[in-house]
């Protein structure tokens, strides 16, 4: 009785009191029509060394999966480090601090960026602290994309008269828009692209509703980042659905102020961490084939790319960007993950027959050169013969761009080759890819008959 009598006394004489100043320092914001806007401050608390701000209240008026986190102070270069905890009403507790990253995917004019992602929709009050004292006004944004409708219906373009690749089915802005809050830049500025730019978005890799996902990237660029539109021109999901983003031939603000003559897709996820779904590869894959092939994009070339002033691979990833004369920012995007597959998919896209029907490849033969395979079509044994070139390796994949078999380069003595290889598989369309020492790549086209 007269320990808890103490602990009362106790309770009164200074967690009350705690507990009433917390209260008066409460802000309390009403998420409606999907965002809010606050102008956070930070003020140094008593016997610590940190600097914290209010506890903010959030209500949310609608359902949603998730609430989307950034802000920005209205300078550029002042990044303080800051972090950011939750309470949530599900698990009734604060969450361990976590840090407010900087946002380095590009430039923000006028403002240095932070993202948190997505946080718990259940979040009742948000708290932010710094290490450092901060003289000015953090504009905290949030973000609630509510549920998406099911069953939306994919679009389809007219097929493009030059590309034999036909274009994926994707959701166009009124798909993962339908409330049109989303809206495009109004004033685009057109462009041709000569390279493809492959990203990942570093945000949360699984959703049970990624047009959502989609939705609150248009509002972190466009209220956080203060850009005309969503950066990214398309954007893929770990299901494989494709996302039209800015759209085709449109500048996006995605390829660290390099984007002129640029077509940016983004792969929704972190790919530091994650291992890149098979249905969203594939589906990267075919977009890539699309992209390049209606564009006549050489895959497995490098062309000069004016608005870097250097000879970048035509699908490049964005970190490829990297220390280019005219690149303004640093990225470790699309990820390690994510990164190495992109010389797996230039050479899978560039042995297509669609692409190859369209795309003069840059890796051509000389008119004295030589590859012939015999007897094409066979049922599974042939030659390959060739002349005046030095062969350093032969691949043979599939039609959907799987290695069958590989020969490295001390197999060939000769000029001269046969095999009974593919005696076993399948009927079907096969690809070899022909490997030569000045760093050609020629593919042949094998037709297995039953
Ligand atoms: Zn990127």
């Amino acid at each position: 009785m007269k320990k808890s009598l103490s602990q009362l006394i106790l309770f009164f004489l200074f967690l009350l009191p705690s507990l009433l100043i917390a209260q008066q320092r409460l802000l309390i914001s009403t998420i409606q029509e999907d965002g809010f806007q606050h102008g956070i401050h930070f003020e140094k608390e008593v016997s610590s060394s940190f600097f914290l701000s209010e506890k903010i209240k959030i209500v949310t008026t609608f359902p949603t999966p998730f609430i989307m986190l950034s802000g920005y102070f209205e300078k550029e270069n002042f990044n303080p480090s800051l972090f950011f905890r939750t309470f949530s009403s599900d698990k009734n507790q604060w969450s361990e601090w976590q840090p407010l990253s900087i946002f380095t995917e590009g430039r923000t004019v006028g403002r240095t960026v932070y993202v948190g992602g997505e946080i718990n929709s259940a979040t009742t009050y948000l708290q932010l602290k710094s290490n450092h004292p901060i003289d000015r006004t953090f504009n905290l944004r949030l973000f609630a994309p509510g549920f998406s409708k099911k069953n939306q219906t994919a679009s389809t373009r007219n097929p493009s008269d030059i590309c034999a690749c036909t274009q994926p089915n994707f959701e166009g802005r009124t798909d993962w828009c339908p409330s049109g809050n989303c809206p495009p830049d109004a004033t685009p500025q057109p462009t041709e692209p000569t390279h493809i730019i492959v990203h990942h978005s570093a945000g949360q890799t699984t959703s049970s509703d990624f047009a959502a996902v989609v939705r609150s990237y248009w509002d972190f660029h466009v209220n956080g980042n203060g850009w005309d539109d969503i950066g990214y021109n398309w954007l893929v999901d770990g299901n494989g659905v494709l996302y039209e983003g800015r759209g085709e031939n449109r500048q996006g603000a995605h390829f660290s102020c390099m984007n002129k003559n640029t077509t940016g897709i983004c792969f929704i996820g972190n790919y530091e961490n994650a291992i890149p779904t098979a249905e969203g590869l594939e589906m990267l894959q075919n977009f890539i084939a699309w992209a390049a092939c209606s564009k006549e994009i050489d895959v497995l070339a490098a062309d000069f790319h004016s608005d870097s002033n250097t000879n970048l691979e035509n699908v490049s990833g964005h970190r490829d960007g990297n220390g280019l004369p005219n690149s303004c920012s640093s990225t470790v995007c699309p990820g390690e993950n994510l990164y190495p597959l992109l010389e797996i998919l230039r050479d899978q896209v560039s042995i297509l027959p669609c692409y190859q029907e369209t795309v003069a490849s840059a890796n051509e033969l000389l008119e004295n050169e030589s590859i012939n395979i015999f007897p094409n079509p066979n049922f599974g044994e042939f030659q390959i013969k060739w002349a005046n070139i030095e062969v350093t390796d032969i691949v043979i994949y599939n039609s959907t761009g799987q290695e069958i078999k590989r020969w490295d380069g001390s197999d060939f003595q000769n000029s001269f080759f046969q095999t009974s290889i593919l005696q076993k598989e399948a009927k079907g369309i096969y690809y070899a890819k022909i490997n030569l020492k000045d760093n050609r790549s020629i593919s042949r086209k094998i037709i297995i008959l039953p």
